[in-house]
């Protein structure tokens, strides 16, 4: 028997910081796996990465040019060999003397500059200088000047974007050690549900949520080890709700959390998992169930399409992201100016905006139109959710808020 809280509590209404903590405060870490280094990009790095060697490993030449001491007081040199980039030829460089060098080469023994080939002027076997002063070091790419050894590389939990995959190749790190991605399941639930390449008969809509979804687990770091949809009925959703509970990190569904004889996901949980809530003081996404059974995260997210996504992007994909023990977790904040009034609503509303920068230099946010919880319109194109606090004056254009970028800047 799974122990409930008393019902009043779990209908209670939470603002969506309360309901942050108690999702947060079930969350577990992912184990980590090894992942060839091409497949590391996007990934979460597992552990704090230690330089173990200098990189770059000798002294070598930013440019193409000579290899000379430095103060060396005549502008003729002979020229006494070639260095190029991965060829080590053995000769000293030493005053009344220089070396033909490649950008890339390790500099020679005796070299302490390089003058590069536009200062100089070849006269056959010897090369002139035509530069006033030749410091010590100039154009030398000193040992361990990217990274030296000892140092912090990468701090656990960076996300291996393509700079940071490039220093760990440079540091020879291949198999690299990453968070496991979390093993999702997506099931939407409803008898009007059909299959998008299906022709709806009456009353029948396309499954769009579970296809929304599946794309936002993704691009949160997910694997979607299993996604199809179920009718409201008790016996087929238990039984699938059974297997995916078993089988997955998270399991998220939509549909069949609001107050209907067919909304069968909220009692099924209470019959399956432990249930932490069920409402959250937000427009839109108000009834959304949290539950954990064992290990596993249960979230039941409304059928609507654009409540689906907006609870998963507030909630959802910072526990993902959580869980992956990614440094960054949540998508930044920007203040920004309304370009129209909003009427506020009774709970914190999340308009659907497209933030650009204006010609002031400021952050400008348009409403995408209507924002009905059913009209995914009002989501295409959206880079931001403006966050509308709860209140019933009317909130004037020019207001300053608070927006949560789930895209790119616009720049129109
Ligand atoms: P529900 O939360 O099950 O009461 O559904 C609320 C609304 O969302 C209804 O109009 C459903 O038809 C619609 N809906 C539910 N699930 C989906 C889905 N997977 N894709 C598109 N619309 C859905
Ligand atoms: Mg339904």
């Amino acid at each position: 028997m799974v122990s409930q809280p008393a019902i009043s509590d779990l209908d209670r209404m939470l603002r969506p910081e309360e309901a942050r903590a108690i999702i947060f405060s079930r969350l577990q870490a992912l184990p980590s796996e090894a992942v060839a280094l091409g497949d590391a990009a996007w990934r979460v790095l597992a552990h704090e990465l230690v330089a173990l060697e200098n990189h770059p490993p000798f002294e070598a030449s930013t440019m193409d040019g000579y290899a000379v001491v430095a103060d060396d007081p005549s502008p003729w040199r002979e020229i006494v060999g070639r260095q190029t980039a991965g060829h080590v030829e053995v000769f000293v460089v030493e005053l009344g003397t220089a070396a033909w060098i490649t950008t890339g080469a390790p500099l020679p023994q005796g070299a302490t500059a390089v003058v590069p080939v536009e200062a100089t002027e070849l006269a056959e076997d010897h090369v002139i200088i035509r530069q006033e002063r030749v410091e010590p070091g100039d154009n030398i790419r000193p040992v361990g000047v990217d990274l030296a050894r000892g140092t912090v590389a990468l701090t656990a939990g960076t996300i291996i974007g393509s700079a940071e995959i490039g220093v760990l190749a440079g540091l020879g790190i291949d198999p690299v050690t990453v968070v496991r991605k979390p093993r999702i399941s997506v099931l939407s639930t409803g008898n009007e549900l059909v299959e998008p390449r299906e022709l709806p008969g009456p009353g029948q809509i396309r499954d769009s949520n579970r296809f929304s979804l599946i794309s936002a687990a993704i691009e949160a770091g997910a694997e979607v080890v299993w996604a199809g949809h179920g009718p409201d009925d008790l016996g087929e959703l238990r039984a699938t709700l059974i297997v995916r509970i078993a089988e997955s990190d998270v399991v998220i569904t939509s549909g069949g959390v609001s107050m209907g004889d067919l909304d069968l996901i909220k009692p099924l949980l209470g019959e399956l998992a432990d249930v932490h809530f069920r409402r959250v003081l937000m427009k839109p996404g108000k009834p959304f169930n949290f539950a954990t059974s064992s290990e596993t995260l249960i979230f039941s997210l409304p059928g609507n399409p654009v409540s689906a996504l907006v609870g998963f992007e507030i909630f959802v994909r910072p526990a993902l992201r959580h869980m992956l023990g990614a440094n960054v977790i949540d998508r930044p904040r920007l203040p920004v100016r309304l370009e129209a009034a909003v009427r506020p609503s009774d709970r914190i509303e999340f308009q659907r905006a497209v933030v650009r920068v204006a010609d002031t230099g400021e952050l400008v946010a348009r409403p995408t139109g209507t924002q009905a919880s059913s009209r995914l319109a009002s989501l295409v194109g959206a880079n931001a959710l403006v966050e509308i606090p709860p209140g019933s004056a009317e909130i004037p254009a020019g207001a300053r808020l608070e927006a949560l970028m789930i895209g790119p800047l616009a720049s129109f």
